[in-house]
């Protein structure tokens, strides 16, 4: 008797044996590989966006949404051997929507659409409703005063932009519209910087800053003050979040590289990856590199 095709694929985690359908073993090949795979399609969706008038900050930002879509929609996929057409295909369609007049309303809806699908697979399992780390706005938690203070002091760990845009937007509480207008940027483009410059004041008032910011009562996230940071890497075990990298020096001197996803992490009570006494990390800054070293 002829089995009837799985309705949805093996989610990325599932272990079970590959079974003999094309189509799923395809689709399993590929989401094993996707690191791999997002990595040799980057270029070529880099290229893509700047082809279809993207500036660089924004074609980064646009080859990071596509992926995540691309992450999240697979199982849209019908023919595997397509994949690569797929991918572009969602890569232009995330390009128009940050051409419109009215881009920023549109990545906005994406990504608290984003945020909500995501509390709802939080909702299913109790253990993986963590807080986000990004949860916390240290712009929109600070009294005027206080982040005046902090600026002025996070002024070497800023650049000049990115204290220029937060400044204009929550000291002198410009509206968007306006500051966009004086800065010669679109609504969507100055979105995009405050959310990047809230996420480097937070870095930065989780890390140089960690005692002065603590001193104004704001609440730091443990994580980034021990040294961990963002990474670009999708987690291999559940495949939904990025995870989490820290290069950790050991009691022997020697540094180890450790990659930690939030939710498994909270849910399995161990890191993705952890080198100590394996191989040595010394000199290394970033991850990839890191990873690549580790599996030589
Ligand atoms: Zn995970």
């Amino acid at each position: 008797m002829i089995e009837k095709k799985r309705d949805t694929p093996y989610p990325p985690y599932d272990q079970s044996p590959v079974n003999e359908r094309n189509m799923t073993i395809s689709h399993a090949a590929l989401l094993a590989d996707m690191e791999q795979v997002f990595t040799e399609a980057r270029p070529r969706l880099l290229r893509l966006a700047h082809l279809n008038g993207m500036s660089p900050d924004m074609a980064d930002d646009v080859v990071q949404e596509t992926m995540m879509e691309a992450w999240q929609h697979i199982e849209n996929l019908r023919d595997p051997q397509r994949f690569h057409a797929w991918l572009d295909g969602i890569c232009r369609n995330v390009c128009r929507r940050y051409q419109t007049p009215d881009g920023a309303l549109h990545r906005h809806f994406s990504l608290s659409n984003f945020a909500r699908d995501n509390e709802r697979k939080n909702a299913a399992d109790a253990s993986l409703a963590l807080p986000d780390p990004a949860a916390i706005d240290p712009a929109e938690e600070l009294s005027r005063q206080d982040l005046a203070t902090l600026l002025d002091r996070a002024m070497e760990h800023l650049s000049p932009d990115t204290r220029k845009l937060l400044e204009m937007c929550y000291l002198a509480e410009i509206p968007q519209r306006e500051a966009a207008l004086q800065l010669g940027l679109t609504i969507g483009a100055l979105e995009l910087r405050l959310h990047r410059a809230r996420k480097q004041l937070r870095q930065v008032l989780n890390g140089e800053l960690h005692a002065d910011a603590e001193s104004f009562g704001l609440a730091l996230d443990p994580i980034q003050v021990q040294g961990w940071r963002e990474t670009r890497l999708w987690c291999w075990l559940c495949g939904k979040h990025r995870m989490i990298g820290l290069f950790e020096t050991q009691p022997n001197e020697r540094v180890a590289l450790r990659l930690r996803c939030p939710a498994c992490f909270n849910r399995y009570g161990f890191d993705v990856i952890n080198s100590a006494g394996l191989v040595s990390m010394e000199g290394l800054r970033s991850f990839r590199p890191a990873i690549k070293r580790l599996f030589q």
